[in-house]
């Protein structure tokens, strides 16, 4: 076993790591159809999280979305600590808002081989708050980014929950069917 080898076997190992990001609410309409998926998912559907804010607004916020997902069947979230969680749910600091712009949430994911192990979304609670988001409009960006956690693309419909500039809409039909198609199709196979 030399040190080459084991140096070899690290560059073997395929890691993703992307970044979604969604911004301000707008725009047009085309015609609905199944929330479209990335080649990256969790092994089952289900995963841990956990929600780090200290926001307790948000907290009740990421919370609701979490229960609106879970309501939906077609994935589990279960609550875990922050350290074994998959899944860490935050908002952005005001410094980590600057650097976000326009982005009123972000996901960033990292996979092995297709297979989802991390995920870290976040809320920019500045910009929510100067755009006027409401109590649901925020639900439904924490809703979206979730959509991202479990491996959804962005749907180019504006009535779906994972339209990428979405505001005003929750979870809909064909983002319960992206989730199902999702855990139906093999890792490394989009939609
Ligand atoms: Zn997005």
């Amino acid at each position: 076993m030399t040190r080459s080898a084991w140096y070899r076997k690290i560059v073997m190992v395929v890691v993703t790591i992307g970044l979604f990001v969604s911004q301000i609410g707008g725009a047009v309409a085309l015609s609905a159809s199944t929330t479209p998926f990335g080649p990256e998912r969790f092994v089952t559907n289900h995963a841990t999280y956990a929600i780090t804010t200290k926001s307790a607004y948000y907290q009740r916020i990421w919370r609701s979305a979490i229960r609106a997902w879970n309501k939906t069947g077609a994935f589990t979230f279960k609550l875990a600590s922050a350290k074994a969680a998959q899944i860490k749910l935050t908002t952005a600091t005001p410094s980590e808002s600057q650097q976000l712009g326009r982005d009123v949430g972000l996901t960033e994911f990292w996979a092995r081989h297709n297979y989802l192990f991390k995920i870290n979304s976040e809320l920019n609670p500045e910009l929510l708050h100067n755009y006027g988001y409401s109590r649901s409009d925020d639900t439904h960006v924490a809703e979206h980014e979730l959509g991202h956690a479990m491996g959804l693309a962005h749907n180019p419909s504006k009535h779906s929950v994972m339209y990428y500039e979405n505001r005003s809409v929750g979870i809909q039909q064909v983002d319960i069917n992206g989730v199902k198609e999702r855990y139906q199709t093999p890792a490394g196979q989009a939609s």
